[in-house]
């Protein structure tokens, strides 16, 4: 795809907003698999306010695209229509210790500055954060977890700004959370939030978290071009065995790859793109429908358009899927 039509000339309110956009850019760069086309309209917010006062004014049949840190995202090659948000530290990056072993903090925050936050503070209960590459805003979106803890039982609440421009605070039973899903409101910007830890010893919290990182670096391909875990594991099942006994560990197809170390997760190998990442996925799934008689489902979130010509087919057969923008 070339590009988007302009948005900008259409949008005069644009004047009154402080953030900053840019028309037709680049999305490759912003997430880990290093694939992707471009978005229409990128906005990054000055602040809440500013956020409430662009979402007021956008007219509601333009689509919107939340992105984190990108590090759970496809973003197909044809890119996405409408408008990305993108929430930058300067606007959403505050942290603030609370009474009773809690902080408050801004969803643009990587994971792991929480978690070396709340153990300076002697807060303890965030180490898990240690091993998420992702930021707070897809943790609280995904119900991101490992080690046996997930953001449901940490998070307490969050505010967001909602499709309508609204400024609103969702309690934890408002999010609806499951494993690696939330239903909270469509289209709605979270904007921080505030988790409860317990009291722990800030050397012992240190100490577990470089255990953490540690473990990581010898189990997971964490400095690949990657999306983490592929598939959600089915119930009573490891997806990584699944795909193992399938014959799945090492696949290629085009540049990318099913990694040899941890074989749930999908590699751009260098010159991959997004068609190759989404394909080698499906042929994937059809492997371990094949031997096992299970579907797995997607973990890693695709967004966007296939380039013409360059639909994926789910499991590898039919019509071409179209799949959800
Ligand atoms: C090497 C590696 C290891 C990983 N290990 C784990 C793991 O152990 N456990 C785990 O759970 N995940 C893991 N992941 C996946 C990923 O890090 C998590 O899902 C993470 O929480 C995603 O955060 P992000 O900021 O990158 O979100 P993104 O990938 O940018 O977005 C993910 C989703 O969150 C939504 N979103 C993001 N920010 C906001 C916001 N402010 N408001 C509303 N919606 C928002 C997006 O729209 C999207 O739907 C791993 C990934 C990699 C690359």
């Amino acid at each position: 795809m070339s590009g988007w039509p302009d948005l900008i000339p259409q949008f005069p309110w644009l004047a009154d907003i402080r953030g900053r956009y840019a028309a037709n850019q680049p999305l490759s760069e912003v997430t880990w698999f290093r694939v992707g086309g471009p978005a229409q309209l990128v906005y990054q917010p000055a602040d809440e306010a500013d956020l409430a006062l662009f979402l007021k004014n956008l007219p509601r049949d333009i689509r919107l695209t939340v992105i984190g840190l990108g590090s759970n995202l496809l973003i197909r090659d044809g890119g996405l229509d409408g408008v990305v948000i993108r929430l930058g530290a300067k606007g959403f990056g505050n942290i603030e210790i609370l009474e009773n072993h809690r902080l408050r903090v801004g969803t643009a925050l990587p994971d792991v500055k929480v978690a070396t936050a709340a153990a300076e503070a002697g807060i303890d209960g965030l180490t898990f954060y240690r091993g998420i590459p992702g930021g707070i805003g897809g943790a609280l979106y995904m119900n991101a977890g490992c080690y046996g803890t997930e953001t449901r039982e940490r998070m307490v609440e969050l505010r967001a700004v909602t499709r309508e421009g609204e400024i609103v605070t969702l309690t934890n039973a408002d999010m609806g959370y499951h494993y690696r899903k939330s239903k909270g409101p469509r289209g709605a910007v979270f904007t921080s939030a505030v988790y409860q830890g317990f009291p722990g010893d800030k050397d012992d919290i240190l100490n577990r978290m470089r255990e953490i990182t540690e473990k990581r670096e010898s189990s997971q391909p964490t400095r690949a071009k990657t999306g983490g875990s592929t598939f959600k594991n089915p119930e009573g099942h490891s997806s990584w065995r699944l795909i193992d006994e399938a014959g799945g560990r090492g696949l290629t197809f085009g540049g990318a790859q099913m990694s040899e170390l941890h074989a749930n997760f999908l590699l751009n190998l260098g010159e991959a793109d997004a068609f190759d990442v989404e394909t080698l996925g499906e042929m994937v799934r059809q492997r371990v429908r094949a031997k096992h008689g299970i579907e797995l489902k997607w973990e890693i979130r695709r967004m966007g358009h296939f380039a013409p010509g360059r639909e994926v087919r789910e499991f590898m057969d039919g019509e071409p899927f179209t799949g959800a923008v």
